[in-house]
């Protein structure tokens, strides 16, 4: 018997491991299964090069529990080790500073592991003794066993043992004994080893007899050595892709399509990335995607590997280049790992560009089920909106289908502005807004439908990246002047008129809570409606954006402004003012004037203020000038409250504004009760 000392150069890694590593504990069976897989690939290596010329065998994995002794047993028929290569790869572990560099990646057990060679050792965290018992593949090898409890001393010994090929034996520690749980250790075989290349066994498969659950003769088998995506696309039906979904993802509504990841140059992957029905709402669930490095299952947590837009998708990836076993912000800085990132997207890009082109009327019908993730994938992915561009569609309000391209000839003719903006009219509610889009569409203008949620940012993001263009919403202003063709008439109103008109309207508008308006006057054709509420493009974005972000207070608390727009050509409007002017014009004329005369008094004496020789006269200066402002406010209220009693009496304009509101709306309560009142005493 040999014993020895390990390598390490701290006096006990052991404690170290258990302490540090302590979160992480069940990846020991995947650590152990991995390497005993390795094996067992190698020795079908070197049989295959001929180096190898004994029988195989049954080259399965085998996880046995023994309860009564307190083991977990991990059996191989690999390469096996002797007594050289447990020295070699066992005892001296290249590791330095072994402690320091622990405390400082605590939190990040996963990565030491493996990559330091440390995967053997991560036995320790459940084990209170571990022996190896092996027979190397090599001519003439004796078996040997090592022993070890944990302290860097270890024993090492010749033993018999027939069968090529290591066994693990962990006696697992008091605090572990949850894995010497068959379900236990099922479940984490499943989770780690599902796809391995080698069958990986643990007990027997069970059936139901006698009221209870026993163990058939038959090995359980936890894995699937093949998994779909390490075939060829071209061996495979749709069918074997449905299926292998629904046993990844299992209770979810089948994908809409999937793509088959297969490239060797300029690095190493495989995969399948499924296509989920996206709901409007943008739900990135995480852990769809599960991230593989030669079937080992490694994470689900792929931030940073695919593109963020990406984590939409599921199924999975296999790749042996991406350096799994350092921490996630390293991945995220490494160039392999973005260009493998860059690939999927180019990929998925591509393969939305065939379906696009292939099957067009296809593609529309499966757009609602696809545009968030596109418009996702746009917004955040540069290089996926190039690619998108092509097959990127925009869609009206008549369900009628447009790519960017084709969108752009289809209204520059008819919907430039005055400074040669192309304008995209817009709704966001085809039933709320539908007066709106029909104007619009009675004037000859398009109206698209964006009541996507992330329809808001790509309006943004269109009118940044696009040349001269601008979304309006169709309720934006009025249909006349939603497109400025430079043609809007001048409205013929002296200023009485329009003191008398916004005066008068601005008088009747109901109350509404967190609601204000500005009335505005234009003439716009006597055809058109009296009054139309309009709403300011950029200020609706405003309070939009403040609704999404809640950082934005300041927008979103400001009252909604909307505007009155009256139309002075229409009849009824003329016909008001004129009645206005007739009844007002000898009273409120002189209070205009009057406004007038002391603002312009008050402006004089406020000019002279500073020029002032001493306080006296300052002080004088000063009461004048409150004076005069107390004056005018008299005026302007005697004015305003004549204008308002006269409105009052008018039915007609709060039935304009009232139809205007209605058309938004925006009328209810008592309001819409007084209008229908109004209405109905008006037959
Ligand atoms: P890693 O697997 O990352 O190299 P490990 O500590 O897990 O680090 O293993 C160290 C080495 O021990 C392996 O590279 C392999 O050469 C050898 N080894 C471990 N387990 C087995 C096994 N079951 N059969 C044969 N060799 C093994």
């Amino acid at each position: 018997m040999a014993t020895g000392k390990i390598g390490v150069t701290t006096e006990n890694i052991f404690p170290v491991i258990k302490k540090f590593l302590y979160s992480d504990h069940e990846i020991f069976l995947r650590e152990l299964v991995s390497n005993a897989i390795d094996a067992t690939q190698k020795i079908k290596t070197l049989a295959s090069f001929g180096e190898y010329k004994g029988e195989l065998g049954k080259l399965d994995v085998r996880v046995s529990i023994d309860k009564e002794a307190g083991t977990l047993t991990i059996s191989d028929h690999g390469i096996g080790m002797d007594a050289e290569d447990i020295d070699k790869y066992i005892n001296q572990i290249a590791f330095s500073g072994a402690e320091e560099f622990l405390a400082k990646y605590k939190d990040t057990a996963n990565s030491i592991i493996g990559h330091f060679g440390l995967g053997f050792y991560s036995a320790f965290m459940v084990a209170k003794k571990v022996t190896i018992r092996s027979l190397s593949y090599k001519e003439g090898a004796k078996a040997v066993e090592w022993v070890c409890d944990g302290s860097p001393e270890y024993e090492m010994k010749e033993i018999d043992k027939a069968e090529r090929g290591t066994d693990i034996i962990l006696e697992i520690d008091d605090d572990n004994k949850e894995f010497l749980e068959p379900t236990r250790d099922i479940a984490l075989l499943k989770k780690y080893c599902r796809f391995l290349p080698v069958p990986v066994i643990c007990g027997k498969e069970q059936e139901w007899k006698e009221g209870k659950m026993v163990d058939t003769d038959k090995d359980l088998v936890v894995n699937a050595t093949e998994p779909l995506w390490t075939k060829k696309p071209a061996e495979l039906t749709d069918a074997d892709y449905l299926e292998f979904y629904h046993e990844l993802h299992p209770g979810e509504e089948a994908p809409l399509f999937w793509i088959h990841l297969n490239v060797d140059y300029p690095f190493n992957l495989t995969g399948i990335l499924y296509f989920p029905k996206v709901k409007t709402n943008i739900d990135i669930r995480h852990n769809r995607i599960q991230l593989y490095c030669n079937q080992v299952y490694v994470t689900d947590q792929v931030e940073g590997i695919v593109p963020e837009f990406m984590m939409l998708m599921q199924g999975v990836i296999d790749s042996p280049d991406v350096p799994l076993n350092v921490s996630r912000s390293y991945l995220q800085a490494d160039s392999q790992v973005k260009k493998i990132s860059g690939y999927i997207s180019k990929k998925v890009a591509e393969k939305l560009n065939t379906m696009f082109r292939d099957d067009r009327k296809e593609f529309e019908k499966k757009w609602t089920d696809i545009e968030v993730f596109i418009k996702y994938g746009m917004l955040t992915d540069e290089k996926f909106y190039d690619a998108a561009k092509k097959f990127f569609l925009l869609r009206d309000v008549n369900d009628n289908f447009y790519t960017l391209e084709e969108y752009h000839k289809l209204v520059e003719s008819t919907q430039t502005d005055k400074d040669g903006f192309v304008i995209y009219l817009y709704a966001t509610d085809p039933t709320s807004q539908y007066g709106y889009i029909k104007a619009a569409e009675e004037k000859g203008y398009n109206v698209l439908l964006m009541d996507g949620q992330l329809d808001s940012h790509l309006i943004q993001m269109l009118e940044s990246k696009l040349d001269k263009i601008r979304f309006v919403r169709a309720d934006s202003d009025t249909p006349e002047r939603l497109i400025n063709q430079g043609e809007e008439q001048a409205s013929k109103l002296s200023s009485l008129d329009i003191e008398l008109l916004s005066g008068i309207f601005r008088s009747q508008i109901p109350e509404i809570k967190d609601t204000n308006f500005i009335v505005e006057y234009a003439a716009l054709g006597a055809e058109n409606a009296p009054a139309t509420i309009t709403q300011n493009e950029m200020m609706r974005r405003m309070k939009d954006m403040a609704a999404l972000q809640p950082g934005m207070n300041f927008y979103g608390s400001m009252p909604t402004m909307y505007s009155l727009v009256v139309n002075t050509d229409q009849p009824a409007v003329k016909k008001i003012v004129e009645d206005a002017r007739e009844a007002l014009e000898v009273e409120v004329a002189p209070l205009m004037a009057a406004v007038e005369n002391g603002n312009k008094e008050a402006a004089d004496l406020r000019a002279k203020v500073s020029g002032a020789k001493d306080d006296a006269e300052k002080e004088t200066l000063n009461k004048d000038i409150s004076d005069k402002e107390k004056s005018v406010n008299e005026a302007r209220e005697k004015e305003e409250s004549l204008i308002k009693e006269y409105a009052e009496g008018v039915d007609t304009v709060k039935q304009i504004i009232d139809l205007a509101l209605l058309k938004s709306h925006l009328l209810s309560g008592a309001s819409l009760e007084a209008f229908i009142k109004r209405s109905v005493s008006m037959l």
